[in-house]
């Protein structure tokens, strides 16, 4: 099978053993005679998927008996919506901490229901940091405290799990769940879509404490509301089967590939590979804080005007893809759980070439 290194920021790179699992089991799922996809998702062989799927998450994570996980769609974008309407309860104000462009846009949402409190905010220094917990202004009549731990677009990443005292925090991990431990005890809440580090797109996986059910506004519509899905093990309405059944798989290779330990030294030692080479670079750089780049989207632009779509075809050429900036700006290099250490030896490679003919 002829395989690029996609570096796209999501949907993103699957493990090869993944696909080839996939295919093989499309026409015959384990002898039941049909794909998933044609499965009923109230029978026996969807139940087992389902249940499998969860129990491993837990496993991996150390999830305990007091959250619940939730199998849910639309994306990290509705979470937007469905956080304010399901965690607001009588509260009027929620606190956000800014890094950029999925906090603007998660707070943007967050404005239709609720008094948003930008408790900190790197807006000064270009989003090119994560605001050190000393300098949060978190306003006490706050429902919860929001933020993403890792900024898919401005290469932001949180390096620490924050400490709001009894106020529930929720994190959006959307892109970089399963790439290290974390403590779950420490948020009400965790979201993430699965197109990343968790399988396909369709699936949004939602971890909440089970004390922070039934707190839905009157106005949330019964899809959205996180108490009732829980109460029908995700089973409200028909899931999204496939990417459930993808994420499963994805979550047998992790175990089978060492788990989140492994996943977390391979992150540092590929990210570390492209950022000692853009720190040493004459033509490209990275303008984001040390202490809080991110391990997993690095952003970085180019010098030199007028090379950009130059770059683009040179990377192309060597099998290296989906580079692109966010909005179309500068240049992104996403590596996620099932990126081979390949991929970024790969990339510095053509980099410094690049910077040869062009630097
Ligand atoms: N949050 C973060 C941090 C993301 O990276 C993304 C998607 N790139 C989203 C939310 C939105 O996810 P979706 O496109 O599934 O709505």
């Amino acid at each position: 099978m002829e395989r690029v290194y996609n570096f796209s920021p999501g949907p993103g790179v699957l493990p090869e053993e993944v696909l080839a699992r996939v295919r093989e089991e499309i026409p015959n799922w384990h002898g039941s005679g049909m794909s998933v996809m044609e499965m009923s998702h109230r029978g026996k062989a969807f139940q087992s998927i389902i249940e499998q799927t969860e129990a491993d998450l837990r496993d991996i994570l150390g999830i305990s008996q007091d959250y619940r996980i939730l199998f849910l769609q639309g994306g990290g974008n509705l979470q937007f919506s469905m956080v304010p309407l399901n965690l607001l309860g009588v509260k009027r104000t929620a606190d956000y901490v800014d890094t950029g462009y999925w906090t603007a846009r998660a707070m943007d949402d967050a404005r239709q229901y609720c008094r948003v409190n930008v408790a900190a905010s790197s807006a000064d220094t270009g989003f090119t940091s994560a605001p050190a917990q000393d300098q949060w202004r978190l306003d006490p009549r706050a429902a919860y405290v929001h933020y993403v731990a890792n900024d898919t677009a401005t290469g932001v990443e949180f390096h620490w799990t924050p400490r709001c005292g009894d106020v529930p925090l929720v994190a959006d991990m959307s892109s970089n769940i399963l790439s290290r431990p974390v403590d779950v005890e420490h948020f009400g809440l965790i979201y993430a879509c699965a197109q990343k580090n968790l399988g396909i797109a369709g699936l949004t996986i939602v971890i909440i404490r089970d004390d922070l059910l039934g707190r839905a506004l009157p106005i949330t519509p019964r899809m959205l509301n996180y108490k009732l899905h829980a109460e029908k093990g995700s089973m409200y309405n028909t899931p999204p089967t496939f990417a459930i059944y993808v994420a499963g798989l994805v979550l047998k290779w992790l175990k089978n590939s060492g788990g989140l330990r492994a996943m977390e030294q391979r992150h540092a030692a590929m990210s570390s590979l492209v950022y000692d080479f853009l720190d040493s670079s004459s033509l490209f750089r990275n303008s984001v804080q040390k202490s809080d780049r991110s391990r997993i989207n690095l952003p970085f632009t180019l010098r030199g005007p007028g090379l950009e779509d130059r770059f683009i075809r040179h990377m192309e050429e060597r099998g290296l893809v989906n580079l692109h900036g966010n909005l179309g700006l500068g240049f992104r290099a996403s590596m996620y759980n099932a990126m081979p250490i390949e991929g970024p030896r790969r990339l510095v490679e053509a980099m410094r070439e690049f910077e040869k003919m062009h630097g």
